[in-house]
């Protein structure tokens, strides 16, 4: 192959293999025209860097300049699942259902405000075996930028209105919101005895896509040791609750599912 090709099929490879998740807040997707205009919010802008452009990823592309120290490996040979956004009442509770039929658990990155007004969930996970993860006070994609004091603000009120529910719970991770990770924020997370949890495996449950596309897009692109990203809140979370009824064990049967270590 052509020098150009094989960087063109390198790159298009890391980015199927490490999508990005930004749940529910920005409408466009992979082969949609630049976000700029249709996004609400301005997105921050990073060092910029020269830029190549990837061969139509069908994926979304990774953030750049990402933090050096993410977890985006189970630490075995099974493949880890991860919730983000909730707990939520509708969604939640079927996924914890299904979980628990399989034998298996999860990590569940809550939202501290829903943590707050659904304590009953989060009790409910704990008591489950599952893991939990810091997932911000109210989901701030920006909270990287922010100032240190404020980020610890951030991740301490939520982590309380974790404990609120279960007094001791072991928060092992963090995961920053659409993965817009800083230094900064890994560093705070550390300190409070969290490590940064990002993800191997993106199918964009957010943008409920059909449950097929989503069991596709992760049986296509897990392998061993893979975390993979879904959402049980945030949205109508149908289409990942039909989604995981294939994919739970279709993924234990493959690799196992593995708890993050
Ligand atoms: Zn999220």
């Amino acid at each position: 192959m052509r020098p150009r090709a094989v960087l063109a099929l390198a790159v298009g490879l890391v980015l199927l293999l490490a999508g990005c998740g930004e749940p529910g807040k920005t409408p466009s997707r992979a082969g949609a025209p630049p976000a700029a205009s249709a996004t609400p919010k301005p997105k921050p802008t990073p060092t910029p860097r020269p830029s190549r452009t990837p061969p139509k990823p069908q994926l979304r592309p990774l953030p750049k300049n990402l933090p050096a120290g993410l977890h985006r490996h189970s630490g075995d040979q099974g493949v880890a699942l991860t919730f983000d956004d909730g707990p939520n009442p509708r969604w939640t509770p079927q996924i914890l259902d299904q979980l628990r039929a399989a034998h298996v658990t999860a990590t569940f990155c809550l939202v501290g405000k829903e943590a707050r007004r659904y304590p009953q969930l989060v009790a409910r996970i704990v008591r489950e075996g599952h893991q939990l993860c810091n997932h911000s006070w109210r989901h701030d994609m920006d909270l990287g930028r922010r100032p240190v004091a404020q980020i610890r603000a951030d991740l301490v009120r939520t982590n309380q209105a974790i404990r609120a529910a279960v007094p001791k719970a072991k928060i092992s991770w963090f995961r920053q919101p659409g993965g817009r990770w800083t230094p900064e924020e890994v560093a705070v997370a550390g300190q409070l005895g969290m490590r940064p949890l990002h993800w191997s495996v993106d199918p964009q449950d957010w943008d409920r896509p059909p449950a097929k596309t989503i069991i596709k897009r992760v049986e296509s692109a897990a392998r061993p040791g893979s975390v993979v990203l879904m959402h049980d809140a945030g949205g109508d979370r149908s289409q990942t609750v039909a989604a995981c009824r294939t994919l739970i064990p279709d993924l234990r049967r493959r690799y196992g599912i593995s708890r993050l270590r």
